[in-house]
């Protein structure tokens, strides 16, 4: 199978400003440099901790943001150089679902009108189709054609998050990038969301694009994980062989943190020393050198390359053979 969605290379750097007169000092790299591909009707988990350019990596996806550098090819078109009126279009078959549904919909309308709304921008003229295609949707997420007539704040967390998913679904989308969509809510509520989305995932063909802060969240519902470190991507591997081995010792240090639900299997906790560097002035070599307990010389001076290491399971670490050899990866960069 072809990916329905190719990452190339993609980067965003911001610019710093400083000084009386705003000039540019330098630039913080957000996302630098990250690849990778996601096939029709899988879950790719993207992780890490906030700062690390997950989200930038999303939004730069539908183009909310512009990337600095890259290529994102979806469904055999690219992206990057559409003009606004073609990506309007494609933005119906890509749709995101974030952290807080309220800050993404319009409190003062009710939720008939916001569902109804990705409807009109999409060319759905007829009104009596619009409102059934919304008491539709209500239905399949868990609520009724009843509650078209609320308002966003008359619901828990969890329906509003609900209401959120509905919207994405509403143009009939391919690829669904969720941004952190179940952080906000109670453990027991986040269980009930993804399993909405899982069975959404089935009934519609989906897929899905699925970014978290905790490996734990994202470990039932991904096919395949990416991890993410100041910019990069740092391992990236099937879902299974990234819990049962992860490679990258910052990947071995964030599942150290989530508990294990067999009380007879102990993983032993990696405690990481220091804060996550600035990404306005990241470490030389592999940026997670600061605070890696494996550190080595070659760590310092020279950024190891994400590399297979065996099928479908890629990282970027100087323990695993990252001796630089330059010769065709694009990302090498020796500082
Ligand atoms: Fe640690 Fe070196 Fe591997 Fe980076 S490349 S994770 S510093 S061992
Ligand atoms: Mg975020």
């Amino acid at each position: 199978t072809k990916p329905l969605l190719k990452v190339e290379g993609l980067k965003k750097y911001f610019p710093v400003k400083k000084g009386p007169l705003g000039r540019v000092r330098g630039h913080v790299k957000a996302v630098d440099g990250v690849s990778f591909d996601v096939y029709p009707g899988e879950t790719l988990g993207i992780v890490g901790e906030s700062g690390c350019g997950k989200s930038t990596t999303g939004r730069m996806l539908m183009r909310l943001l512009e990337p600095t550098e890259g290529r994102i090819e979806f469904d055999g078109r690219e992206l990057t150089g559409l003009g606004p009126e073609e990506m309007r279009k494609v933005r119906r078959d890509i749709q995101m679902v974030f952290q807080d549904p309220f800050a993404s919909l319009n409190p003062r309308h009710t939720v008939g009108k916001i569902l109804e709304e990705p409807l009109i921008v999409h060319g759905v003229k007829d009104a009596a189709d619009r409102k059934k295609k919304v008491r539709e949707f209500l239905d399949i997420v868990g609520l009724s054609g009843y509650h078209a007539s609320r308002y966003p704040h008359q619901f828990s967390g969890g329906q509003r998050q609900r209401i959120g998913i509905a919207r994405a679904l509403m143009t009939n989308p391919k690829l669904i990038i969720a941004d952190e969509p179940v952080s906000a809510l109670d453990v027991s509520i986040q269980s009930q969301v993804l399993n909405l989305m899982q069975d959404l995932q089935r009934e519609f063909g989906l897929t899905y694009i699925f970014i978290a802060h905790d490996l734990g969240v994202v470990r039932h519902i991904s096919d395949r994980v990416g991890v993410m470190y100041l910019g990069r991507l740092v391992e990236l591997a099937d879902s299974e062989a990234l819990y049962d081995k992860p490679l990258h010792p910052y990947t071995q240090a964030l599942l150290s943190a989530v508990p294990v639900p067999d009380p007879g299997f102990e993983r032993e906790q990696i405690v990481l020393e220091g804060d996550i560097p600035s990404p306005a002035n990241p470490p030389s070599g592999c940026t997670f050198h600061t605070r890696c307990p494996f550190r080595m010389d070659v760590c310092i001076t020279t950024v190891p390359i994400l590399r297979q290491t065996d099928t479908g399971h890629s990282v970027a670490c100087h323990l695993y053979g990252g001796e630089a050899d330059g010769n065709d990866n694009k990302t090498l960069v020796t500082e």
